[in-house]
C-alpha cells in the first residue's frame, strides 16, 4: 500500500488483504499519518486501487462513510469512470494532488482492470501486481505484453527513480517464497525493482 500526499489531496493506493479492523487498523493508521504529515489543512483522502483483486481492497470497508474520504470502488467500471478513461486500455489519465501529479497508465493482463501509477514528486512507478520481484501471475498474455510495452515506452520518455510493485513474498534465495500468513520476513527480496539516476 502506498500513501501519497499533495497540497490538497492524499491518495491511498490499495487497502490490503485483511478486512478486520482488530488485526489491521488501516484507517486509524492512515488517519494518524495524515495528522502527522499533512499541513494545517487536512487533505481529502482518495482511496484507489491498483486492480480488482481482494488482497488489494479487503480493507475498503474501514474507509466507507468516513469524513473527508472518497472511496473509489475497486471495480474496473468505477475506476474508469473516476479517472475518466474513455478508450480503456488506451491513453493515460492524470490526478492532481496539489503540486504533485499522478499519471495513471492502463496495465491490464494480471487482471483486466489493472493500472500503474507514476508519481511526479518521487518519480516512482507503482506497478501493483503487474510487475514486482516475485512470481507474477498473468491472466491474459496478449494484454499483459501490451501493458509491459506501454510501461517500457513510459520509462524511456519519463525519469523513473524506482519501479515498485505491491508484493514481497520472495526470499533472497531464488524460487523460494514465504508462505501465506508469514509476518516476519527477514530475508525478503528488496521491493525496489530497478532504479536509475
Ligand atoms: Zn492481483
Ligand atoms: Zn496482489
Amino acid at each position: 500500500m502506498y500513501l501519497l500526499f499533495g497540497k490538497q489531496k492524499a491518495v491511498l493506493l490499495d487497502t490490503g488483504a485483511t478486512k478486520r479492523t482488530e488485526d489491521f487498523p488501516l484507517y486509524k493508521t492512515v488517519e494518524s499519518l495524515i495528522k502527522k504529515f499533512a499541513g494545517i489543512e487536512k487533505p481529502e483522502l482518495f482511496v484507489i486501487h491498483s486492480h480488482y483483486h481482494t488482497d488489494h481492497y479487503a480493507g475498503d470497508s474501514q474507509f466507507s462513510g468516513k469524513q473527508n474520504v472518497t472511496l473509489v470502488e475497486p471495480t474496473g467500471a468505477a475506476m474508469r469512470e473516476f479517472f475518466a478513461f474513455e478508450q480503456w486500455p488506451n491513453g493515460e489519465a492524470y490526478f492532481d494532488l496539489g503540486d504533485r501529479n499522478l499519471t495513471i497508465i492502463p496495465t491490464p493482463g494480471h487482471q483486466e482492470d489493472a493500472i500503474s501509477l507514476y508519481d511526479s514528486q518521487t518519480k516512482w512507478l507503482l506497478t501493483g501486481d503487474t510487475i514486482y520481484p516475485g512470481y507474477v501471475h498473468v491472466k491474459n498474455w496478449s494484454e499483459y505484453t501490451k501493458s509491459i510495452a506501454r510501461l517500457d515506452e513510459f520509462v524511456t520518455t519519463h525519469e523513473v527513480s524506482a519501479v515498485l510493485g505491491a508484493h514481497v513474498e520472495t526470499t533472497t534465495t531464488p524460487g523460494e517464497i514465504y508462505p501465506i500468513g508469514t509476518i516476519y520476513q527477514p530475508d525478503e527480496v528488496p521491493l525496489l525493482l530497478a532504479s536509475k539516476k
